[in-house]
């Protein structure tokens, strides 16, 4: 069979199912390769990561599969695709190994089903469980990026660290590591690991992490200033509850990272405010967004933490706390300036 490829929307980083699929049907003697609009298959196989994405017109194939999370949350590979070692050779681009020792999350209580914001126990359960030893996807490269959303909540987690550790290579850990099950044994091989920079997530203001934190940034497997830690804001926190994270991550010396839930929906590319803004949200949404915009770009910066460590004296957060409404989308201080307000 001639077999073309398709990931309309994986420009920056390799389409991992795409790879299965390549290294599969070539192992049983396809043709396969990248699709193209002048050429005539007998299957296109189109992975899709996001939802929304424009895919291309596909006339020239007798078949045409697709999936992805962009197409929805149910398609899987059969388990003799998904366990197919990757197909690197198609992605010469890159020079790291890729992959997924582990599936699912146990943290029911940020599932979209659940009023939540995340796909992964809703898509691939609610429990992390091990799913491949890395020698399935790793074949010697320097670098590994792994997909895991929540390793080290896997029950198996000591044997994948030390299988990641044993590998000599640079980790990326791609998904937010799960601070509470950093301890002394899971810290102990981390140390051993050739790893860049760590990212945490503190996404649920209600969970009381500071204690976690306090013994990540002390358990020296690394240096605190290269453990970040994403902060869910504009979602279910209030301003308090974003600098309560905020104030206690720095304090230990740990990188916080404020993440604005929906952002694109307020605001464009260049952080200015979108058309009919003011339409879609209510006064006191704006205004958290706004907040929530300051926080993360005095968070952003070492320096302006340091000679400003109080968010309150923060200069554009300062004059909005004033009465100074120039935060306001333009239409809204039109009208207010119009009725005198
Ligand atoms: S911990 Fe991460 S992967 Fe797990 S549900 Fe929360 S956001 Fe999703």
């Amino acid at each position: 069979m001639k077999i073309g490829l398709l990931a309309p929307d994986s420009h920056n980083f390799p389409n991992l199912p795409i790879m299965k699929i390549s290294a599969f049907y070539k192992a049983a003697g396809n043709e396969v390769e990248w699709w193209r609009a002048d050429e005539e298959y007998d299957v296109v196989f189109c992975s899709v990561i996001f939802s929304g994405t424009e895919i291309p017109q596909i006339t020239n194939a007798k078949r045409v599969e697709y999936g992805g999370s962009g197409v929805n949350l149910e398609n899987v590979l059969r388990p003799e695709i998904e366990h197919s070692t990757p197909d690197y050779s198609i992605y010469p681009q890159y020079d790291f190994a890729v992959g997924f020792l582990t599936r699912g999350c146990p943290r029911l209580n940020h599932a979209q089903s659940r009023g939540g914001f995340c796909i992964t126990p809703d898509k691939d359960g609610c429990v992390s469980r091990k799913v491949a030893d890395l020698s399935e996807f790793w074949t010697g490269q320097k670098k590994i990026s792994l997909l895991d959303q929540n390793l080290l909540a896997c029950k198996d987690r000591i044997d994948l660290l030390n299988q990641l550790a044993a590998s000599g290579a640079e980790i990326d850990f791609k998904g937010g590591m799960d601070a509470r099950f950093v301890n002394e044994e899971v810290a102990a091989i981390l140390k051993k690991m050739r790893v860049r920079n760590y990212f945490f997530a503190w996404d649920d203001p209600k969970e009381d992490l500071s204690d976690r934190f306090g013994y990540i940034a002390s358990s020296g497997i690394k240096n605190p200033d290269r453990i970040g830690v994403y902060v869910l804001t504009n979602f279910w926190s209030t301003t308090e509850q974003d600098l309560h994270s905020v104030y206690t991550l720095r304090k230990f010396g740990l990188l916080p990272f404020v993440m604005i839930y929906d952002k694109q929906k307020f605001v464009d590319e260049h952080g200015k405010w979108r058309k009919g803004v003011e339409e879609r949200y209510s006064y006191e949404a704006l205004r958290h967004f706004k907040v929530c915009q300051y926080m993360q770009r005095w968070s952003a910066s070492r320096a302006l933490m340091k000679s400003c460590p109080d968010f309150a004296q923060y200069d554009m957060y300062r004059r909005m706390l004033e009465g100074d409404d120039r935060w306001l989308p333009p239409a809204l201080r039109k009208k207010r300036t119009a009725c005198g307000g």
